[in-house]
């Protein structure tokens, strides 16, 4: 990233909310349900599978949280009735973690146990580090029920590899990435080429243990390190997956899908865009072009 570029990533919370929407709409689905459908089936026509996001995060309310579960189960259901690749990628403070774990498990099992009984499937997404372990436990306590539910780890924790040894006994369905939140340098890996050999190193050690790995990454070095690594150890096509984000580097989307190799679009919707559309934000390396592109009135 360039040093304005830098900037101005760092000042995203400062940005007036009809500049961060107008930059982040490429990033976001839409609103409703509807416009998520009509996204994710151009996404199954062009070849790639889908999981859907309904936006939102740490719920302080239990009617709220109860909603949300309610509202993904609605999802599971209108993704089966429609006959689309796709799954949901559930946040478990959006299902009440920070009301006590039991509560937020009530409410994943509803929505793992609806998955489970259309022949789907749910991803845990990894929040911050005061989340991990309660993330993890909740996670091992649905694994143990059904092989419906799979789960996040992030290769930027320098905890991440002891955690792979540590669930593989359940014949896990992970998906890795580097990482998105702002971490203490003691809890994570602040170099990015660190991140990426972190990013290996735990790679082969899912693989070599016989987990599924979605590959969830727009890094061109690090989707040539996965290849050659499901090449080096013969992985078979079924114990693996790519996954982008909506709106991030559709050329390499296509690269990856014009290999052979399956691509699953994180595909998120909802009115609480704002938190969502602040990382994306940060991370892209143009932010700069982009913000003063959507300042002008039109
Ligand atoms: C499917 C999926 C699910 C994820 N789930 C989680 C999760 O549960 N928890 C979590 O902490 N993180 C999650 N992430 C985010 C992840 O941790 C990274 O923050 C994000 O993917 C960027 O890392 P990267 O591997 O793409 O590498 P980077 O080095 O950040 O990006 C590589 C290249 O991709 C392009 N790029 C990346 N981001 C953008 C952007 N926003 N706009 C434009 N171009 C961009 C740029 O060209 C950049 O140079 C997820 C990512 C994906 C793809």
């Amino acid at each position: 990233m360039s040093l304005l570029d830098t900037l101005i990533a760092r000042s995203v919370p400062l940005l007036p909310k009809f500049v961060v929407r107008r930059v982040a709409s490429r990033y976001v689905a839409g609103e409703t349900l509807d416009e998520a459908v009509a996204v994710i089936r151009r996404l199954n026509a062009e070849g790639c599978r889908a999981t859907v996001d309904l936006l939102g995060e740490f719920v302080k309310d239990a009617g709220e949280a109860r909603a949300n579960a309610d509202a993904y189960s609605g999802i599971v259901d209108r993704l089966d009735s429609e006959k689309l690749d796709a799954n949901v990628s559930i946040k478990l403070t959006a299902f009440g973690l920070d009301l006590g774990k039991n509560v937020c498990l009530d409410n994943a099992r509803r929505v793992v146990d609806k998955a489970a009984s259309k022949g789907s499937f749910v991803r845990i997404d990894m929040e911050n580090t005061p989340y991990t372990d309660a993330t993890l436990e909740i996670f091992t306590t649905l694994r143990r029920a059904t092989d419906r539910v799979g789960v996040v780890l992030q290769a930027y924790l320098r905890r991440t590899p002891s955690d792979i040894d540590a669930h593989l006994h359940l014949a896990p369905n992970f998906r890795l990435c580097k990482g998105i939140y702002r971490e203490p340098r003691t809890l994570a890996w602040k170099d990015p080429a660190t991140i990426n050999r972190n990013y290996v190193h735990c790679l082969r050690k899912m693989f070599a243990g016989g987990a599924f790995v979605g590959i969830a990454t727009h890094d061109e070095k690090l989707v040539f390190e996965a290849l050659a690594l499901i090449d080096e150890l013969k992985v078979p096509k079924g114990r693996f997956e790519f996954q982008m984000l909506l709106g991030v580097d559709d050329e390499l989307r296509k690269i990856i899908l014009g290999l052979g190799h399956p691509v699953r679009v994180y595909v998120p919707y909802g009115r609480d865009w704002y938190g969502y559309s602040c990382r994306r934000l940060r991370e892209n390396p143009k932010i700069a072009r982009y913000v003063a592109r959507a300042m002008l009135p039109f």
